[in-house]
């Protein structure tokens, strides 16, 4: 990608302000009103047997409206695509984009950091004759080893969840593509605009919009962002199995993409400033920022991101018993304790990842994934410190 489109540049901020915009189609109004609909009227017989094998009409609302149009028009331009297809959650988006590419017979290479209702699928996928391998998300080049005749697809989830070791998407995805494999990544940290996939080699870029997109934790919706050979199968399984993004979920995400640089601006800086008070605490052993020298990967985040969000983990000395996780994040008063991210509010969440590796043993003390909200920096990090000094006092 070129310089022009990082954040606070004109180009990618410009483009995502004006968008997925057509103020003269809604009677001047500046937003794309949600369209609730399902029934769709046509004037004649002869409308409604005009055949569109695209999808690209609106016919009935599941399968389009000019809400899924404008957000899809947007997030293919924010991600380099020839066209997205929206979804009503992210998992959602990574699961019909798997059934898109695999029959019974085939194999499919996961990474071992992917989300955990991603692997959990794998499962499903199992039951259905298609055998998952789980890999490294350090192999890079050495993925090659693992192709087989039969492996259809490789997925690549950067940063990895929990963990968030940065892959070396162009070396895998290069391989992947001469051995006639479909690459797709989980684009949902990087939110489409600290790294774009498709300029990496990429065919298919998922993001939970949900997380940054969305942004103020209200919304449930994926995407998929795909090259012009993918999108098509990717739309017609979407059609099969009826998956569909509510009207007012698809208003909000576009909404959220307004200010979508501005808000990851500071959830990169806030993130940061909490990674580094917390590598000085004594009880910390590694805190797994990609944008950290001590991240599996950072160098390769450097070569190919742009930033960071406001999502990463540390790592303590020990596996900490619960009357002291308790003690530390029970009373914070800014960090809410709970699942998801990627809205303008700070949470805390344990995880264990020995439970969803299998490729690569976790090891280790009692891992916290942190994300950094909007609130300042400086309460963030007394709200912390708080948490520190109760938990010193159960150890
Ligand atoms: C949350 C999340 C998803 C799933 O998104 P939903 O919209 O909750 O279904 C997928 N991938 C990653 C990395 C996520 O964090």
């Amino acid at each position: 990608m070129g310089a022009g489109d990082r954040p606070g540049d004109g180009r990618l901020d410009t483009r995502l302000i004006h968008d997925g915009r057509d103020p003269a189609g809604h009677a001047g109004a500046v937003n794309v009103p949600p369209y609730r609909a399902s029934t769709i009227l046509f004037p004649s017989v002869e409308a409604l047997d005009s055949a569109d094998p695209e999808f690209r009409s609106v016919r009935y609302g599941r399968t389009g409206t000019p809400s899924s149009h404008a957000f899809e028009e947007a997030m293919a331009a924010l991600e380099g695509g020839d066209r997205a297809i929206s979804f009503g959650s992210g998992l959602q988006a990574i699961t019909t984009c798997l059934l898109a590419f695999l029959k019974a017979g085939d194999h499919l290479l996961m990474v071992d950091t992917c989300y955990g209702p991603t692997r959990a699928f794998c499962r499903r996928l199992g039951r259905l004759g298609i055998e998952t391998t789980f890999y490294d998300p350090l192999i890079g080049a050495g993925i090659a080893d693992l192709i087989r005749p039969q492996t259809r697809v490789v997925f690549l989830e950067s940063p990895g969840s929990q963990t968030f070791e940065v892959q070396d998407v162009p070396a895998i995805a290069a391989i992947a593509k001469a051995r006639g494999c479909t690459v797709m990544i989980d684009n949902t940290w990087a939110a489409g605009v600290w790294f774009r996939p498709l300029a990496h080699g990429v065919d298919i870029s998922i993001q939970a919009c949900t997380k940054y997109v969305a942004g103020h934790a209200d919304a449930n919706l994926g995407v998929a962002v795909c090259t012009a050979a993918t999108a098509m199968a990717v739309k017609l399984t979407a059609v099969e199995v009826g998956a569909t993004a509510a009207a007012d979920d698809l208003f909000l995400g576009l909404r959220g993409l307004r200010t979508l640089p501005l808000r990851l601006a500071r959830h990169q800086d806030t993130g940061l400033a909490l990674a580094d008070w917390l590598a000085a605490q004594p009880e910390i052993a590694r805190v797994l920022h990609p944008g950290r020298p001590d991240c599996p990967g950072h160098a390769l985040w450097r070569r190919d991101f742009t930033g960071a969000c406001g999502l990463f983990a540390v790592q303590f000395h020990q596996t900490l018993p619960t009357p002291a996780l308790s003690a530390l994040l029970d009373h914070l008063s800014l960090f809410g304790l709970g699942y998801s991210w990627g809205g303008y509010e700070s949470l805390a969440l344990p995880c264990d990842p020995r439970r969803s590796r299998s490729a690569v043993p976790w090891q280790g003390g009692t891992l916290l994934r942190l994300h950094a909200g909007l609130e300042s920096p400086d309460d963030l990090i007394h709200d912390l410190s708080g948490g520190f000094d109760r938990l010193r006092r159960t150890l």
